[in-house]
């Protein structure tokens, strides 16, 4: 019998099996796919031999779970960081650069944001209530926030409109991947806080492939321990009754187990259920999941557009995309090559209608409000993926439908970014999920082992305004 099962190889799988083979546990991993990574992964593409991720991502420096798992993989220093300048932001007629002063948090932004056109010192002064909640925001007060939007919150805040569309709309897109209406206000607030509390936070893209981070170092760790990868092998459905059992794979064989961990997104573990579980809470609310479907397009143009290594465009409703990467400023040995773009349209409904054609129209046109000689460049090549989910929507009421890595059934252990892992569902959330199902199949096996990393306490006026707060739980 294999002792532990995990199911699926994304970054949450591949951190929990690489934590278990490291406590010396033989581990046998089954993925769909026949390419590992999941929603993080990468692959050559094949008009250019170029590598591309399924969609640019990014990293910052608060993400300590995810450089934990990459700093055990050695390949830590494969991330390009960003220091100072955290963005560029396309607003009009200037662009504005927000970039950290020497000032301590939450204020080092300040003074760039200050510098944004078409807002006065009212929109400013709107967002202090904001400023000050987000100081204080702690875990404890997720589950009255999730009740309430994140249009409402601000407004009840008193922040202003203009400042609502100027940089709330846009913030509410980019991090959260829902529309501020329908995003719940604990999971904006979360990463708002997060964002202004930590000094210098800055950003950081991978030198290398996604995939290339991590898959191939880490199937060789779970090898090394005695484990096994499977690839191209979807799982059917758990088995077992009382206690899950194992697996029964798509081609009928079945792999029993002591332990399973779902390392699933919420629809394909709904798939996989027996019918008797699927009623039980905390299953019963995965069919109300709302994924938040990407398109995400690649541009090879013929000549430098002298773009900027990482811009975004500010929230317009018919806005196709908005964040922007010059990948020859960031992948390993691309210097000095003609420009290569990747870029994202976020929760994507308004591009599903669209050929790849209009899509790739829309995008070199957009790209052009940032780097004007996209538009007199020749685009070489396009590639378009269509992705039917970056992360699961915070809509309100998605922080108490978040479940945690000890199930209810015996045996059967939930890791993913969606799994309630107190942070945005992000990478980091995946590799922090991963750690904390692993914690759980140690603990059943009488192993203690901390393995996940909680988020710290802010700094400077932040981390005071925070330690201030009576009963406060994480960070
Ligand atoms: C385009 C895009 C942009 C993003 N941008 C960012 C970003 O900038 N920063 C950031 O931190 N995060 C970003 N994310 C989110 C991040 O990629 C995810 O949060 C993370 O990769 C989720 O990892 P996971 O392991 O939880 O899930 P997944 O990666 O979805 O892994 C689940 C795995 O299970 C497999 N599977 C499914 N069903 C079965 C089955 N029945 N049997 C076996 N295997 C199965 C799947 O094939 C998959 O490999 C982005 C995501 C996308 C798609």
């Amino acid at each position: 019998m294999t002792q532990v099962t995990v199911v699926g190889a994304g970054l949450a799988g591949l951190a929990c099996a690489v934590a278990l083979a490291d406590h010396g546990i033989a581990v046998t991993v089954v993925e769909r796919n026949t390419r590992l990574g999941g929603r993080a992964s990468s692959w050559r593409e094949p008009v250019t031999g170029d590598v591309v991720d399924i969609g640019p991502h990014i990293f910052h420096s608060e993400y300590h779970n995810m450089l934990a798992f990459l700093a055990r993989l050695g390949t830590k220093d494969l991330i390009c960081w960003q220091p100072g300048k955290v963005l560029t932001v396309a607003s009009k007629p200037r662009p504005t650069v927000l970039r950290h002063w020497p000032l301590p948090a939450p204020l080092s932004l300040m003074p760039s944001i200050l510098q944004a056109p078409g807002l006065d010192a009212a929109d400013y002064l709107s967002m202090a209530g904001v400023g000050w909640r987000g100081m204080r925001f702690g875990e404890e007060q997720v589950p009255e926030l999730d009740r309430i939007s994140a249009l409402d919150f601000l407004r009840g805040h008193g922040v202003s409109e203009r400042m609502i569309d100027w940089w709330w709309r846009f913030a509410a897109m980019v991090v959260t991947n829902v529309p501020l209406q329908r995003c719940s206000a604990a999971s904006l607030m979360r990463i708002h806080a997060q964002l202004s509390g930590y000094r210098g936070l800055h950003f950081g893209f991978a030198r290398v492939g996604l995939g290339e981070l991590y898959t191939r170092q880490a199937v060789r760790a779970i090898e090394r321990a005695g484990g096994r990868v499977l690839k191209g092998r979807g799982v059917a459905w758990l088995s077992g009754r009382e206690r899950v059992d194992g697996v029964v794979l798509s081609d009928g064989s079945h792999i029993r187990a002591e332990q399973v961990v779902s390392a699933l997104p919420p629809q394909d573990l709904d798939g996989v259920l027996p019918r008797a579980w699927r009623g039980r809470a905390p299953f019963d609310a995965l069919p109300r999941v709302e994924p938040s479907p990407y398109v995400c397009c690649y541009l090879w143009f013929d000549r430098d557009i002298k773009a900027e290594r990482f811009a975004s465009n500010l929230f317009a409703p018919d806005r196709l995309n908005y964040d922007f990467y010059d990948l020859c400023q960031i992948r390993q040995g691309w210097r000095g090559r003609p420009t290569v773009i990747a870029s994202n349209i976020i929760y994507s409904h308004r591009a599903h209608g669209l050929t790849d054609a209009e899509i790739v129209r829309r995008t070199v046109m957009e790209l052009g409000e940032i780097a004007p000689r996209a538009a007199r460049a020749r685009l070489l090549h396009a590639d378009v993926h269509r992705v039917p989910m970056a992360i699961p929507c915070p809509l309100v009421g998605f922080e108490r439908m978040r479940p945690r890595a000890r199930s209810p059934i015996p045996g059967l252990t939930l890791a993913g970014d969606w799994t309630r892992t107190h942070m945005p569902c992000t990478m980091e959330g995946a590799a922090k999920s991963g750690f904390m199902a692993a914690e759980v199949v140690l603990a059943e096996r009488g192993l203690q082992a901390n393995l996940a990393i909680d988020a710290r306490l802010y700094d400077d006026f932040a981390g005071l305004a925070r330690a201030a707060v009576p009963g406060r739980t994480l960070p």
